[in-house]
């Protein structure tokens, strides 16, 4: 789950991370807020989760006394279609120079990475592209709780040493938030030392409840509901609803849908020995979403029986298209079943899914 800046700059701060003084506004708050203890100049900055906001709008530097009118603007307008509904205000910090830094997984290397540029802020992604070699890889040996400082001088070059701390905090960070990305962008030098001026922190999903995050906000209302349900499943952006049985299964069904050129909308792995009522629910979960026009079901009867799923199929009664393939234990009643309520039944996962794809075509 992605946290919000002003979420990741508090935990910064316990780490030891300078980060500019702040003031949290929500848009229910009292707009008659004072910021003049921030200094005499601010930056209003929409904390809305969207790549590239500050040209989007949503980071605006002005003077204290008009902050109360930029901020009340902020609140009415929505950044790349994002409401905002809380903003941190900032005293202004007297930027030198911006740098890059943020610590990901390698999962090909199965170790952290850090990566930094002294060229940072707003345009780093052109930058990456266009001149790859201002971007400094580092990996870190996951053995390792502290970067070594032979590879901070590495990574840093001719960048001042200033830099070094924090980015050793930030690998804390990163370890100890369980995140598979911490990331600031600027890095600032100023005359009064070095600061974050932004932040990023995402928490691996796996982790929320580690974490003290109760609720995963970036789950649709669907995607929580199938979490509380046991379910595994994905939102995706096509018309074809899949549900398999296994991670194995689904995830071939999906890539079969894309080899026949359709697009899925989601998947849902009902998981081993699922009942009529968990896949009548699973189908409904399914068809509930926007968008999907024909569900394909497949499935592998071993401790799940087909007859059982095939009654919660009938059960759920969705307006889309069902389209079934079901094999193994009770297949045959199964297939009595489904056929008898006007389901296609098809005996292989190359025919359902082509005639899925055939369906939305
Ligand atoms: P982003 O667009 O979401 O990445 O927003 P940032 O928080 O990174 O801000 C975008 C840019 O605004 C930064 O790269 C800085 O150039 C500028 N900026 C942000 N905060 C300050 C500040 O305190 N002082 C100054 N001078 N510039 C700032
Ligand atoms: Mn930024």
């Amino acid at each position: 789950m992605k946290l919000l800046e002003y979420e990741a700059k508090d935990i910064f701060k316990k780490y030891g991370i300078p980060v500019a003084e702040g003031l949290v506004v929500k848009k229910t708050d009292d707009p008659g807020i004072n910021v003049c203890n921030l200094g005499d100049e601010v930056v209003i900055k929409a904390q809305v989760d969207v790549g590239g906001r500050g040209k989007a709008g949503g980071v605006v530097i002005c003077s204290a006394g008009e902050a109360q009118d930029r901020i009340r603007e902020m609140f009415v307008r929505d950044i790349k279609g994002i409401p905002v509904e809380t903003i941190l205000v900032e005293e202004k910090l007297p930027i030198t120079d911006e740098y890059y830094v943020s610590i990901t997984l390698d999962r090909s290397k199965k170790a952290p990475v850090i990566l930094f540029s002294a060229e940072g802020g707003v345009d780093i992604e052109e930058t990456a592209k266009k001149n790859p070699d201002a971007l400094r890889r580092v990996r870190v040996s996951p053995m390792l709780d502290d970067i070594p400082d032979f590879m901070m001088r590495e990574m840093l070059r001719d960048s001042p040493k200033e830099l070094s701390a924090v980015v050793k905090s930030l690998y804390r960070v990163f370890c100890k938030s369980d995140a598979t990305l911490a990331e600031i962008n600027p890095l600032v030098t100023t005359e009064k030392g070095v600061y974050a001026a932004d932040a990023k922190i995402i928490v691996d999903d796996n982790a929320l409840n580690r974490q003290g995050i109760s609720v995963n906000r970036d789950l649709t209302e669907r995607e929580r509901l199938a979490e509380e349900l046991g379910f595994s499943y994905v939102e995706l952006e096509g018309s074809i609803g899949v549900i398999g049985n296994g991670a194995g299964l689904t995830m071939s069904t999906l890539d079969m849908i894309e080899y026949y050129g359709g697009k899925a909308a989601n998947f849902l792995d009902v998981g081993g020995g699922a009942d009529r009522a968990r896949v009548c629910s699973a189908v409904k979960l399914v068809a509930g979403m926007e968008g999907v026009e024909v569900i394909v079901v497949n499935l592998l009867g071993g401790i799940t029986r087909c007859d059982e799923v095939a009654a919660g199929i009938v059960e759920a009664g969705v307006p889309q298209k069902v389209v079934v393939r079901l094999a193994g234990t009770n297949e045959a009643e199964g297939k009595r079943i489904l056929s008898e309520k006007g389901y296609q039944m098809l005996d292989s996962m190359e025919e359902v899914v082509k005639f899925a794809v055939g369906e939305v075509a």
